[in-house]
């Protein structure tokens, strides 16, 4: 390893690793999720055992705000969404890219006949009850009450709640309660991390409980998450494993370094436990150097530089010969985003195995989709783009089967699935099929 000297961001080259430390390079900075989990767990029981009254003590401790009452109830009073005309069209033009887009994913019924008489189906229904968690802890992020929130709505859900961490005044920053206001849903709960989740999974005095919590977080948010899927008491589902941000940028010599910078650097100022890796494809020195450059320079001026900082030593850029390799470290490494600073960068798209969204081309940064592009920015983290999807309009969806058999249907499967009932001992099954096979209507 080669300790670069701008605010030491570790530098490889890919050629010389063995096995063991491409595996170590691939892991994310993750707490202990043991102690994580010590934290967490209490703050669900409180929650669970006393609902309003431990939010606004919550409140109190993580956010030093001093609250009367512990959820917001819709109708929202119009002076808490005060804010400017060019935000409001601002929201309302990324709102409307979020629609298209997810508007678009919504699937027809199908109906198919199996066999002769024998007809599936499967229909969607939204999911009643659905908790939106916003962050708020290092930053406000109303482009999070977007994401989720519109997709909640094109896919028909008809209760919708958010929860967000309030400010030290106690109230919400105003953009949120805009958007929760447009998006029509019934209640902001007013508490952050663990104890915003437990009170959405759990329901307290002034809140129903929901039936899926939605939405990124830090690291007690995500363990709160996970706790409350695996309690059956809870019965709640969650949508994925959505924690600290991360960007994996690939790029070769037609790049230009000071875009390639700030990609990186844009995901870094998330939060203490994001991570950058750039896979640099045979980047030329005086390239390389005017990448180092840019880091540098953009990371000592932008606001979030002492996050950004930290962020860097726990990131990593790897210099490899060629693009395919490239694609298999981050096929590997499983991104968050992946954006792509190659020439002919769509043409790689096939290559692309595990990703959570994907930024193609010198102009579309990260930033395009975080915001406004449509695309959701709720997307899988720590390697889980390997199997999970980001936040999309099925994610707010069920999907029920039906299935009609005729008579003639039943003569024809019924024998079938007699031998295959009596094949598993499930003599039951076998004669639920037999009596209608003898029944003469
Ligand atoms: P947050 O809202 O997730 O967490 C704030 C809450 O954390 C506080 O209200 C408090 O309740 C809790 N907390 C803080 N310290 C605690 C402690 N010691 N013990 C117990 N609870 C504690 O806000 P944040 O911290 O700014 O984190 C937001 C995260 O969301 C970032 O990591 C960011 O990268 C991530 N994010 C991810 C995506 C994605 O799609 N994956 C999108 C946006 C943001």
């Amino acid at each position: 390893m080669d300790q670069a000297d701008f605010f030491s961001v570790p530098t490889y080259v890919g050629s010389t690793l063995s096995a063991e430390e491409r595996s170590a390079l691939l892991a994310r900075p993750i707490k202990n999720t043991e102690n994580i989990r010590k934290l967490v767990t209490p703050i669900i029981d409180d929650v669970k055992a006393r609902g309003d009254a431990a939010l606004i003590d919550f409140a109190k401790r993580f956010e030093k705000a001093d609250l009367k009452q512990a959820v917001l109830k819709a109708p929202f009073p119009r002076h808490l969404m005060n804010i400017s005309e060019q935000t409001k069209r601002d929201i309302d033009t990324a709102y409307n890219n979020i629609h298209a887009f997810h508007k678009a994913q919504l699937r027809p019924s199908i109906s198919v006949e199996t066999m002769k008489g024998v007809v599936c189906q499967r229909v969607s229904r939204p999911i009643e009850r659905v908790g939106l968690y916003v962050p708020g802890g290092t930053a406000v992020l109303p482009s999070t009450a977007l994401m989720l929130g519109v997709p909640a709505k094109v896919a028909g859900c008809p209760h919708i709640v958010f929860s967000t961490p309030v400010r030290k005044d106690g109230t919400v920053a105003p953009e949120i309660v805009y958007i929760a206001n447009k998006l029509g849903a019934e209640a902001i709960v007013l508490a952050g991390g663990a104890q915003a989740i437990a009170a959405m999974a759990y329901g307290t005095q002034s809140l129903v409980k929901v039936h899926k919590i939605f939405g990124p977080g830090n690291q007690f948010v995500t363990a709160a998450k996970m706790h409350v899927q695996n309690d059956y008491s809870a019965l709640v589902a969650i949508d994925l494993p959505a924690g600290p941000s991360e960007v994996l940028v690939i790029a070769d010599e037609s790049c230009v370094p000071e875009h390639v910078a700030l990609d990186l650097l844009s995901q870094a100022e998330h939060g203490l436990d994001s991570q950058i890796v750039l896979l640099a494809v045979n980047l030329s020195p005086a390239k390389f150097a005017e990448l180092e450059r840019q880091i540098h320079e953009h990371t000592v001026r932008l606001s979030r530089s002492t996050i950004i900082q930290k962020v860097l030593t726990q990131s990593a850029i790897i210099r490899l010969n060629t693009v395919e390799e490239a694609f298999e470290w981050s096929n590997l490494y499983g991104p968050e985003h992946l954006v792509l600073h190659l020439v002919n960068a769509a043409s790689y798209i096939p290559k692309i195995q595990n990703a959570g969204s994907v930024f193609v081309g010198p102009w579309s940064p990260v930033s395009m989709g975080d915001y406004a592009s449509g695309t959701n920015h709720t997307l899988p983290t720590y390697g889980y783009a390997n199997a999970y999807s980001g936040v999309n309009t099925d994610s707010f969806l069920k999907y029920i089967t039906t299935q009609e058999l005729t008579r003639k249907g039943i003569e024809l499967l019924g024998p079938t699935v007699v031998r295959l009932a009596h094949l598993e001992g499930l003599t039951a099954h076998a004669d639920s099929v037999q009596v209608r096979l003898r029944t003469k209507l």
